[in-house]
């Protein structure tokens, strides 16, 4: 067993920071990438990857790594929950101590209790005259977040991440949940990860950034994720410096996709073109087999719900159909007959017309004035919301009423 563990090492906590709108998520997370000292200095960091690393001195003047996500949480989230994993390590939800919990708050904390990530809460804009640590403390207790002190053991530091008091305890916290964790990689491993981001540019070609959660990956192999690859010619790191080989907590970004990988895909290294052409061969078997997998079960008794999506976001689209797609049991499931972005519009309700009893959900969109006449004319029902677990207790109240019966 020893012998066998022999290539562990510790590794890095990759964080994601969460929070309602406004309670200094992107502060925060632009304090720390401008205060740390960065991995590589030679100049200021320029960032172009959303995650970047930092070194944080302990107070025994320790030096620990850490990863931070720059990505607005819930983004890198929603897709990577999908699959059941989590590319963070740590969480921080941010609290604001003057506004206290609020209902975005309380959808990342399911995003993170879902996904069984451990979580720090970081009571911020301390710094404010109208800022109170203990009643952000009781509106966090009365909403069932119970941090050290208040009947639980989560902890929680209040911080300023306009001045910068506690980010320090922060950071410390941080690396303390990370080592209790127990986070370890064995860099002698072929590399993997997630797809945190993916773009394509018209001069560079198609480009991704990518976590590593394990292993190493090196310039002159390949990385392949679902049925997409890159043969390893351009590697950045986050201050879009080229580096041969990279591993585990470090994003980075490749160059030279053949096409788009999936944002929250797993992806895997590889040392050669045709292992890379096998594994993309499984993975198209296996989605072969999904097709009809899915198939069968469109075709057995299972009554389905129609509905038409629409977010204001591409991020909040993604949330909302992965909150969505969890809903359906053994009898009824919701069913996206179609999904966009904007405002609920009269092509919206051509979709719907003519098709029974479909229903329009919407998420932080408006709903044309137009549209809305056709609606109640047509008797299509349009349902918006603004805060995604009003949306789901809803839809689970419809699925409820709709079940049939045995
Ligand atoms: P986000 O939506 O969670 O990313 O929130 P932002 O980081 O954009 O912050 C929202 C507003 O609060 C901005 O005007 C920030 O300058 C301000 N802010 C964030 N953190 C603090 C803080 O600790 N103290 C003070 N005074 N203002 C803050």
């Amino acid at each position: 067993m020893q012998e066998k563990n022999s290539n562990l090492k510790s590794r890095p906590p990759i964080v994601v920071v969460m929070g309602h709108i406004d309670h200094g998520k992107s502060t925060l997370l632009s304090y720390i990438r401008n205060e740390s000292k960065p991995l590589n200095e030679a100049g200021g960091i320029t960032q172009h990857i959303s995650a970047y690393e930092v070194e944080h001195k302990d107070s025994e003047s320790k030096v620990h790594k850490i990863t931070f996500l720059d990505t607005p949480g819930h983004e890198a989230f929603g897709g990577i929950r999908k699959r059941g994993a989590s590319v963070a390590d740590v969480a921080v939800l941010v609290v604001s101590a003057e506004d206290g919990v609020k209902p975005q708050t309380i959808e990342a904390l399911n995003s993170i209790r879902t996904s069984k990530t451990p979580f720090i809460v970081a009571i911020n804009k301390i710094d404010k005259p109208e800022a109170n640590i203990e009643r952000t403390k009781q509106s966090l207790a009365e909403n069932e977040i119970y941090i050290e002190g208040y009947g639980g053991d989560i902890p929680a530091v209040p911080i300023s991440a306009k001045t910068g008091l506690g980010i320090s305890e922060l950071l410390d916290m941080i690396i303390l949940v990370g080592t209790l964790e127990n986070l370890t990689g064995n860099d002698t491993l072929p590399g993997e990860g997630f797809i945190l981001e993916s773009n394509m540019d018209a001069k560079k070609g198609i480009s991704a950034t990518c976590i590593i959660k394990n292993g190493t990956i090196k310039k002159g192999g390949y990385v392949v994720s679902g049925t997409s690859s890159a043969p390893i010619r351009i590697m950045e790191n986050f201050e879009s410096r080229k580096v041969e080989q990279a591993t585990f907590s470090s994003p980075v970004c490749i160059i030279g996709w053949d096409n788009l990988p999936e944002i929250g895909a797993p992806f895997t290294f590889f040392e050669n073109r045709e292992s890379a052409r096998e594994a993309i061969k499984i993975d198209l078997e296996k989605q072969e087999k999904q097709k009809k997998q899915k198939k069968t079960e469109e075709n057995a008794d299972i009554k389905n719900v129609p509905l038409i999506v629409k977010a204001d976001t591409g991020s909040s689209l993604e949330a909302v159909l992965s909150q969505i797609n969890k809903l359906g049991t053994e009898r009824i499931a919701p069913k996206v007959i179609s999904s966009g972005i904007g405002s609920i519009g009269e092509s919206d309700l051509q979709t719907a017309n003519g098709k029974e009893k479909v229903i329009i959900v919407g998420f932080n969109v408006k709903v044309d004035p137009l549209a809305k006449n056709v609606s109640e004319r047509n008797g299509i029902e349009i349902k918006n919301f603004d805060v995604i677990y009003k949306m789901t207790e809803w839809l689970k109240e419809l699925l409820s009423s709709n079940t049939p019966k045995m």
